[in-house]
């Protein structure tokens, strides 16, 4: 019998040690790529998420009094840190999440640029203005807990904590429990960076218990999460009697609206890779693509060869476009919509049950392409997974009236040969983002969603808003 040893994952960041989780919950770490155990992840309790909190709340008062020059500085000492684990987090993020070397590679190099990015938010004029006669002050809001999800941990978590810490306030992460793996080298990157003890802390654990704790603590003031909208209502919730300030960054179903006059050669690969980036496993993901019935035939077909061209496989290997899903849950969740998607009569254009042929081991699927009506499940659910619903549209109307029928708002993108007709279509959308021919990298410019995608936005000087209170003194 073979005997695998795997490594136990029970490290935790609190209050400037590396310590061992006390809590005993287990769970299995896999693979994507294979499918096997790779190791064994421990997950926090009550008693590691308030000793987290009780850091982070002592740790305040000096953290907050630091000068914005001092900021800068363990910012670049951030940045520094997150570069010098670079191959590790790439490792780590396609090994657990499946995603290609590539996309990997291009998530942890902008991991790091936050904490560049939020250097050069730290101006005086952002913290003080004077407004007739008050003096107006932003403060750091207090302790922060930022909460996030597994498709590229490092991505999340820089990305919230650089502003938070900008801005002055302490934090508490709670990476994914679903995302052990690829936190591990994050957890090392912040323990190396020489930051004060208790500024930044890391906890595992899972929504109950450490989440809700951490969610409703009478210490924390601020709570920041990417997840999914389920749990985004849950959070909010549990913030309310202390009137926790939240920003809540959650799913999309997002169309892609190809116009009548849209340049197929171009139209096609935008909606494919707006589709299909991070192997369909995206809150920005553009899962409802909105076609003309004027070339419903040609459009189809344009689509369906696209995907079909498109390598499935190893995502070491250069030439794959689309890798792995995360875990065996991931695979059944993406299986159980494609079943859905045909019992409601959609039809198969590209892809279907089951794994692509070669690729049994691994949580391989089929990237599918099914014509669906925008009541029907795989309209209206998020799959998060390279599931994309075709649906025909008569007129420019009733285009729009489809793109916002869904309870989300996060992203949409519009495909034309007029980029004027492109803007007005695109304005008539109920979402946080708009991509016109174009999938637009804007790491300075507002990201957050419309309806149930979320509250609040993040980015630049919106991102760093949300970590700071208002104070108007009068003398
Ligand atoms: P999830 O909601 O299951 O989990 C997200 C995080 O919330 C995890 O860390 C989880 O442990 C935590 N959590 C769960 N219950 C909690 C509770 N009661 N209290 C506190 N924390 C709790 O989401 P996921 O499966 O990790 O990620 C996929 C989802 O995230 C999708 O819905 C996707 O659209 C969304 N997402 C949104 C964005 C965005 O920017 N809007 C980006 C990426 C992912």
């Amino acid at each position: 019998m073979r005997t695998i040893i795997v490594q136990t994952l029970n490290r935790q960041l609190v209050n400037g040690r590396v310590q061992q989780a006390h809590g005993q919950d287990r769970q299995a770490v896999t693979s994507a790529i294979t499918g096997e155990q790779i190791a064994e992840g421990v997950l926090g309790d009550a008693t590691d998420a308030n000793l987290a909190v009780e850091a982070a709340r002592q740790a305040l008062p000096a953290w907050s009094a630091t000068t914005l020059d001092q900021r800068r500085e363990y910012l670049q000492k951030l940045a520094d840190s997150f570069a010098a684990r670079r191959e590790e987090m790439i490792d780590a993020l396609v090994e657990e999440f499946g995603t290609t070397t590539a996309t990997a590679a291009y998530i942890v190099d902008q991991s790091r640029d936050w904490f560049v990015y939020a250097q050069k938010l730290l101006i005086e004029d952002t913290f003080t203005e004077q407004v007739g006669r008050a003096t107006v002050h932003k403060v750091p809001v207090g302790v922060a807990v930022l909460i996030t999800p597994w498709n590229g941990a490092s991505w999340f978590i820089a990305m919230k904590a650089s502003v938070a810490l900008a801005a002055g306030c302490t934090i508490v992460i709670k990476p994914s429990e679903r995302g052990i793996w690829q936190a591990q080298p994050v957890l090392d990157a912040f323990a190396d960076a020489g930051l004060p003890d208790g500024v930044v802390n890391v906890v595992f654990g899972k929504g109950d218990p450490v989440g809700n704790i951490l969610t409703a603590h009478p210490d924390v003031a601020k709570v920041s999460i990417t997840g999914s909208t389920a749990t985004g209502k849950i959070i909010a919730h549990n913030g309310v009697d202390t009137m926790k300030r939240v920003t809540l960054e959650l799913g999309g179903k997002s169309p892609t609206i190809i116009l009548d006059d849209a340049d197929l050669s171009h139209a096609v690969p935008f909606a494919v890779q707006a589709g299909l980036f991070n192997n369909g496993q995206a809150c920005i993901a553009g899962t409802r693509i909105l076609i003309p019935h004027s070339r419903e035939q040609e459009i189809k077909q344009a689509l369906a060869d696209a995907v079909a061209a498109m390598k499935v496989g190893d995502p070491r290997d250069p030439d794959t476009i689309v890798g792995p899903v995360l875990d065996r849950d991931q695979y059944d969740r993406v299986q159980h919509y494609i079943q859905a998607g045909v019992d409601e009569g959609g039809q198969i254009l590209v892809g279907g049950l089951g794994h692509p042929e070669g690729l049994a081991d691994g949580n391989y699927v089929k990237p599918t392409l099914l014509t669906a009506t925008n009541d029907q499940t795989i309209a209206r659910e998020e799959i998060f997974g390279p599931v994309l619903a075709v649906i025909t549209y008569r007129d420019e109307d009733d285009a729009i009236a489809i793109a916002n029928n869904t309870p989300y708002g996060l992203h949409a993108y519009v495909a034309t040969g007029d980029v004027q007709r492109g803007q007005r279509v695109a304005r008539r959308i109920q979402a946080g983002r708009l991509m016109i021919n174009e999938i637009v990298d804007a790491p300075d410019a507002p990201f957050g969603g419309f309806k149930q995608s979320g509250l609040g936005r993040e980015f630049g000087h919106h991102g760093l808003a949300a970590y700071l209170e208002t104070q108007a003194v009068f003398s």
